[in-house]
Parts: C-alpha cells; sequence; structure tokens
C-alpha cells in the first residue's frame, strides 16, 4: 500500500471533484497566460468559463505532436521565461524535437509521481538502484535520478550502454532493481547469463518502460536475471516524463496518477470517446501542469481502460500496457487490428517465440487475407506445429475477429534488430 506518496484523495468521488477543479485551473490558466492557447480557444470559438463539468473536457481542441513542432521552441508555454527552471526534449528522429518546459512546481509534482511508482514497487530506503538509462535533454535519467534521491534509496547513474561496465555495477555495488528499457533489460539478462552470473548477483526487480514489450520477452528476460519482479513504468515526455504510473504487482496493467492527469480514450477515426474497456488512443489533459500544460494531447499512444478493480487495494484507475500506435492500426475485412493484441496471443502459445511478421495480402479471389507468420520456439519440435497453428488460429478468430492464415517458421529465420523491428507488410497496396 501506498503510505508516504499517496493520491491527493482518498477515492473516486474526490477524484473526480479534484480533476474538475484541476481542469478548470488549466484551462484558465492556459488561456490567460499562453498566446498558443488563447488563438486556439479564440479559433474554436470557446472560453474558459465553458469548462463547468468533466464530461465538458469534450468542448475543447485537440492537441497535437505538430502543435508542439509548429510552436517550436517553446511550445504552449503558459509561463513567464524566468519561471521556467529546466526544459526536456524527445529524442526525435525527424524534424524538430519536442520540448518541454518545466517550473519548480512542475518538476516537483513529476519527482512526487515518481516516487509513487518507488513506492508502488515496494522500494526502501534499502534499496540500491541502477538507473542505466540515457542521461541528457531527454526526460528518462533526471526522473529516475531525482525521485529515487527523494525516495531516499540509493542511486547508481550507469546511464545507457556500457555492458562491461553494468555486469561491474550489478555485481560490486549488489544492486537490487535495475532500471531500463525493455531491450536494454534484455541485452544485460544475456549478458549475465552469457558470464554465468545470475548467482552472483543481487537483482530483485525490474522497473523497465517506454517501449511495448510482450509478455514473452518480460518472462525472459526474469528468468534469465533470476527476478521475481517486473514493473512497467510509462513515459511520455510532453507528459513530464517517466514516472506517470505503473504496473503493479497483480498484473502487467498500469495504474496511472490520475490525481495529476486526466486520460481520456478515443476513437483514432471518429475521436468520439470508446466504450470503457474498447481499445483507443490516450489523450492527455495535465490538472496542474505550469509550464507546458497539456489539454487534449493527442498521443497516438494505444491503450485501454481496465474497469475492474485492482486486487492490490490501490484505487487509481488502470490501462493496458500500450497496444502500439494508433498509426499502426490496420484494416482488414472492415475490422481495426492493433498489433499488440496479435503480440498478446502470440505471446501467451507456449510452442512459438516472440518473433513474428503479419503480413497482408490480397489474392487473386479480390479478398483481402491475413498471414501470420511465426517463429517456432527454440526447444520445440517441427511435430508441433500443427496444434500452434490451430491454437493461434482459433485465438485471433475469437478475439480479433479475423480467420488469419498461420505459418510456423524455424526459429532464428525471421530478421531481428535492436530497436523497432518492422513486422506488419501491407502488399495490397501495390
Ligand atoms: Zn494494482
Amino acid at each position: 500500500m501506498l503510505v508516504r506518496f499517496q493520491p491527493q484523495v482518498n477515492n473516486l468521488t474526490e477524484l473526480n471533484e479534484h480533476q474538475l477543479k484541476g481542469l478548470k485551473w488549466t484551462v484558465n490558466h492556459a488561456h490567460k497566460n499562453s498566446t498558443f492557447f488563447k488563438e486556439k480557444f479564440n479559433q474554436a470559438g470557446i472560453t474558459p468559463d465553458i469548462i463547468k463539468s468533466l464530461d465538458d473536457l469534450r468542448k475543447l481542441p485537440f492537441t497535437t505532436a505538430s502543435d508542439f513542432r509548429s510552436d517550436y521552441p517553446y511550445p504552449m508555454r503558459s509561463v513567464a521565461h524566468a519561471d521556467i527552471i529546466r526544459i526536456h526534449a524527445s529524442s526525435g528522429t525527424t524534424g524538430k524535437r519536442k520540448v518541454a518546459c518545466y517550473t519548480q512546481k512542475d518538476i516537483d509534482d513529476w519527482r512526487d509521481m515518481f516516487c509513487r511508482c518507488y513506492e508502488m514497487a515496494g522500494l526502501t530506503r534499502e534499496d540500491r538502484v541502477q538507473i542505466c538509462v540515457g542521461y541528457g535533454v531527454w526526460t528518462a535519467g533526471a526522473g529516475f535520478q531525482l525521485a529515487c534521491e527523494q525516495f531516499g534509496a540509493m542511486a547508481i547513474p550507469s546511464g545507457m550502454g556500457n555492458l562491461e561496465m553494468q555486469m561491474t555495477f550489478l555485481e560490486d555495488f549488489e544492486t537490487s532493481v535495475l532500471c531500463c528499457t525493455a531491450s536494454m533489460a534484455l541485452l544485460v539478462a544475456q549478458e549475465v547469463n552469457k558470464r554465468g552470473l545470475r548467482d552472483k548477483i543481487h537483482l530483485k526487480k525490474i522497473i523497465a518502460g517506454s517501449e511495448r514489450t510482450s509478455p514473452a520477452m518480460k518472462a525472459k528476460i526474469m528468468e534469465l536475471l533470476g527476478v521475481e519482479e517486473y514493473y512497467d513504468i510509462p513515459g511520455l515526455t510532453e507528459l513530464y516524463g517517466p514516472g506517470t504510473g505503473l504496473s503493479c504487482s497483480f498484473s502487467e496493467n498500469i495504474h496511472y496518477w490520475a490525481d495529476y492527469y486526466i486520460l481520456e480514450i478515443i476513437n483514432p477515426d471518429t475521436l468520439e470517446p470508446v466504450a470503457p474497456g474498447e481499445i483507443g488512443e490516450m489523450v492527455y489533459t495535465t490538472l496542474g501542469k505550469e509550464a507546458t500544460p497539456l489539454i487534449r494531447y493527442r498521443s497516438r499512444d494505444l491503450t485501454r481502460i481496465i474497469t475492474e478493480p485492482c486486487p492490490c487495494g490501490c484505487f487509481l484507475p488502470r490501462h493496458s500496457p500500450i497496444l502500439g500506435r494508433s498509426d499502426d492500426m490496420f484494416v482488414i475485412r472492415g475490422v481495426n487490428v492493433y498489433p499488440g493484441e496479435i503480440d498478446i496471443i502470440l505471446s501467451s502459445c507456449k510452442n512459438v517465440g516472440s518473433e513474428y511478421q503479419i503480413i497482408l495480402e490480397r489474392k487473386d479471389d479480390g479478398k483481402d487475407y491475413m498471414i501470420i507468420r511465426v517463429e517456432r520456439d527454440k526447444q520445440t519440435e517441427t511435430a508441433a506445429d500443427q496444434e500452434s497453428r490451430d491454437w493461434i488460429h482459433e485465438q485471433v478468430r475469437q478475439k480479433i475477429m479475423v480467420s488469419p492464415i498461420v505459418e510456423i517458421v524455424d526459429y532464428n529465420k525471421l530478421p531481428r534488430s535492436e530497436r523497432k523491428t518492422k513486422r506488419i507488410f501491407d502488399n495490397r497496396k501495390i
């Protein structure tokens, strides 16, 4: 249970009141202090007094990544320059980086949210936290570091890469918590395995963030490192950075800190809210962010709200792990398919590995076909292929409402890459 960094409210009724108050504050603040938002509201013909209830949020215009880029270098700035004490920026592979500004209060709020993550993951001041993430202009290093110090655990700011040093630190400093991306966790796990260090290290928990992970990959990391706890931490530069929620020990679903922001889930095509529990795009509105407030910010990330209460006792709402990007969604035979859903099904099939491709083809009969090509697990015999094919076919048919063609290929047959592996091949346009 949360003790020191508990929510600012005690139950869902109080949460609603708190969110309404924060929403009114944010809209007034942005309208009064930011030329960007003033113009945006004027164009939409609205004034801040439009917000009377939480439902009125839907009357506000959306903002997007292109607003961050067009309003560069201080997008959506809503405080005087003198009140900004720090900036961060996204890694941005194309064009201008997305810059976010912070006041002292913004940094304090972010730190407190992040401390709540460490607390929910069960850390204590005895923990030694190896922070194996990027330090620099992006949010990861600074976020993990500041909160770790505030929390009172010991920070080991080892940064990204340098496996040799990571191995030495794991062993010598008796690291108990490893913070990193899932890809890095896998690299560390394989290296520990290769060197036979598993019994010499003291790792107990992994806090991994910022990329979509399959259950199979997580299981592999935990097995190789001999850890029993793995927490997912979401992180979006525009929304403070990492630490705005955490999965708890009961499931892979993420409790999000709804006392700091409102999360809407919308249909990316119609822009209307989806029914509770349905998959849609995550849209953020902050409740007390001063320098760069977010108002209906479309993240393009896909998730769904988990409607059942969590057995851990934390009443803060939950969403599923990120299921991909709305840009990755494809439509086949009139059905919207999110690759993340197929990922989850394949991960629960015991005879196949984590590598797969989805190929979309239009055949001579004029119909569209979805081919799922997946690798056989390393230890599995070819004799099991028919059973795997039938199982995957049935699961996809039931859960996604599309009958796929399933192909099982040899282990290591599909290409691998360190970063984003291309998995969807839509050949229908040719
Ligand atoms: Zn929980």
